[in-house]
């Protein structure tokens, strides 16, 4: 871990549970990554997949760490589903910067078991966008996406 990442992990609620130094109900964890259950859970069996290494957002995460989160998100999905919690549908859930609703600055996935009538509404219904801006918004991504490393 460098320097930066080192202070920017103090305090972090998410390093210390991966640390065991915190509380958590873990349900799976290997060398890259600690699966456990939200505190506040949307509904019942609620998890948070953490990757080990402190990172804020999606951007700082190395390929190989994202694609661990990533297969251990749907691995847990499929979990749930042959769990007996109350699992209909799942929603996964990423929260990459304030603006987003992160809260806890160490990046994770929400893997959210979905019921009808759990209450939860994530959203309101968004009008259609004209096709020529739809064109637009694809260049600009595009155009970063041949710039990416
Ligand atoms: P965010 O909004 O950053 O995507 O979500 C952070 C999540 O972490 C929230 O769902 C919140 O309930 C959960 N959380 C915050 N503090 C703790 C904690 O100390 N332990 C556990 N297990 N979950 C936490
Ligand atoms: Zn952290």
């Amino acid at each position: 871990m460098t320097q930066n990442a080192t202070s920017a992990a103090q305090g972090c609620i998410f390093c210390a549970i991966v640390a065991r130094e915190s509380e958590a109900s873990v349900v799976y964890e290997d060398e890259t990554v600690v699966v456990f259950m939200d505190l506040n859970p949307v509904t019942p069996g609620h998890l948070l997949v953490v990757p080990r290494e402190h990172a804020v957002g999606l951007d700082d995460l190395d390929q190989a760490t994202s694609a661990r989160v990533w297969e251990v998100g749907r691995d847990m999905a499929r979990a749930l589903r042959r769990s007996r919690m109350r699992c209909e549908g799942i929603n996964v859930l990423v929260c990459d910067g304030e603006a987003a609703f992160q809260t806890v600055f160490h990046f994770h996935l929400h893997i959210v078991p979905r019921y009808v009538g759990d209450g939860w509404i994530l959203m309101s219904e968004p009008p259609e966008r004209e096709r020529s801006l739809l064109d637009s918004d694809a260049h600009a991504i595009k155009e970063a996406i041949a710039s990416t490393d």
